[in-house]
């Protein structure tokens, strides 16, 4: 039975006469732009990730370009992002006009390395926006504690981590504002495109909502340059089906972790990153140097709730598109994220970016394989099996 990466019918499908029945309330109630369902939708996603505001968008893209705009962030301003992340994060700041300066990223929980951004600081930087990446919390208290020391603007890009929690608390809820996208293969995954922003500064919360919708209030009288950000209402009703049952797909998600650690760490040669938080990683990549692991499994801090967007997955020695090869002809889904680190990437070649080995490395080193929810045991078995041949094989 091929397994594939992502699988968003077996999600959707069952909900399918619930969904129909909302397409239909939307339908006949001839509304469908913003209104009662985008509201609805905002202050649901507002009480379960705990933030005072919820400001649904076109996208998660968008979400982050909104709070940029909000944040009066533009030409002159450098801000610090992942090199390695969606090309997204990065992309929105130089729209605005200013430079992203990329930073170096933490091997065993591939977020930001807060270290690196301190280097990476100048008197240009007015903020920084660390990305939640596959589903994990980056170092926030150390990104706070940075960003507070330099009058810095916080932006957590949590496109891939709404419901993931840092120490008890929401991502998104930490910064000046946080970012969600709801794109099919997110965790809270849309039929279309979709984002929310959400902060608890009630002034940056008004300025973003009229920036939502041109910079205008009242009607055709414009304060602010803004733009068309706002979400459907069909969007909204859909995902608000989807949002109630949000919690069941995390808890799925966190078991197939569960699952896949279990059983593929009893093969030899496959090891567990071991660092108990971000920022020792140094101690972790010589432990692995002294090892003989071929592969080395993502690892939840014991204080992050890992919401597992992806389980990703380094490949050392060199082999990781042997392992891709090998998985795709035993019909498995994979893929890499990210290939290219953006500081690579044509279109910031005009910008001297330096010292990002780690985040090099994990380019050629990462693959992800299946973890959505609805998996189930036999094909959780199928990639575990499919790996342990491959390392024996080796
Ligand atoms: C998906 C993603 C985005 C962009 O979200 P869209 O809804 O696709 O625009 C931004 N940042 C990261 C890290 C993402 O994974």
């Amino acid at each position: 039975m091929p397994v594939p990466l992502l699988d968003v019918n077996a999600q959707n499908l069952p909900l399918q006469e619930e969904l129909r029945e909302t397409f239909d309330r939307v339908l006949q109630s001839g509304r469908f732009i913003m209104g009662e369902e985008m509201e609805a939708f905002e202050s649901e996603v507002a009480q379960m990730v705990g933030a005072k505001h919820a400001i649904s968008v076109s996208s998660g893209t968008d979400a982050i370009l909104l709070a940029l705009m909000a944040l009066e962030i533009g030409p002159g301003d450098e801000v610090l992002c992942p090199s390695f992340t969606f090309f997204a994060t990065a992309g929105c700041i130089a729209r605005t006009g200013a430079t992203p300066v990329f930073v170096d990223s933490c091997p065993v929980c591939f977020n930001i390395d807060v270290n690196d951004a301190k280097r990476k600081l100048s008197s240009k930087t007015k903020a920084i926006i660390p990305v939640h990446l596959f589903g994990q919390s980056a170092a926030m208290d150390e990104v706070l504690a940075f960003a507070g020391e330099n009058s810095l603007r916080v932006i957590e890009d949590g496109a891939q981590a709404i419901g993931a929690k840092y120490k008890g608390k929401a991502v998104g809820t930490l910064g000046d504002f946080g970012t969600y996208s709801f794109f099919p293969s997110k965790n809270l995954g849309g039929f279309g495109d979709a984002g929310m922003l959400v902060t608890n500064d009630s002034q940056l919360a008004e300025k973003a909502l009229m920036l939502r919708n041109h910079g205008m209030q009242p009607k055709y009288y414009h304060k602010y340059v803004g733009g068309n950000f706002r979400c459907d209402a069909l969007q909204a009703a859909l995902l608000r089906v989807k949002l109630r049952e949000y919690h069941h797909y995390t808890a799925k998600r966190q078991a197939n972790a569960e699952y896949y650690l279990e059983h593929l760490l009893r093969i030899d040669g496959i090891e567990q990153a071991s660092a108990s938080d971000c920022g020792c990683f140094e101690q972790q990549n010589a432990q692995l140097k002294a090892s003989q692991a071929k592969l080395v499994l993502p690892v939840a801090y014991e204080y992050n709730e890992h919401i597992w967007n992806q389980f990703t997955i380094r490949v050392l020695d060199g082999k990781r598109e042997a392992l891709r090869q090998y998985l795709i002809e035993s019909g498995i889904g994979c893929d890499t994220y990210y290939p290219v680190p953006l500081h690579q990437q044509e279109c910031f070649s005009g910008l001297a970016s330096t010292g990002l080995p780690i985040c090099e490395q994990l380019a050629g080193e990462v693959i992800s394989i299946p973890i959505y929810p609805e998996l189930t045991k036999e094909q959780k078995d199928e990639v575990i099996e499919a790996i342990t041949d491959f390392i024996a094989a080796d």
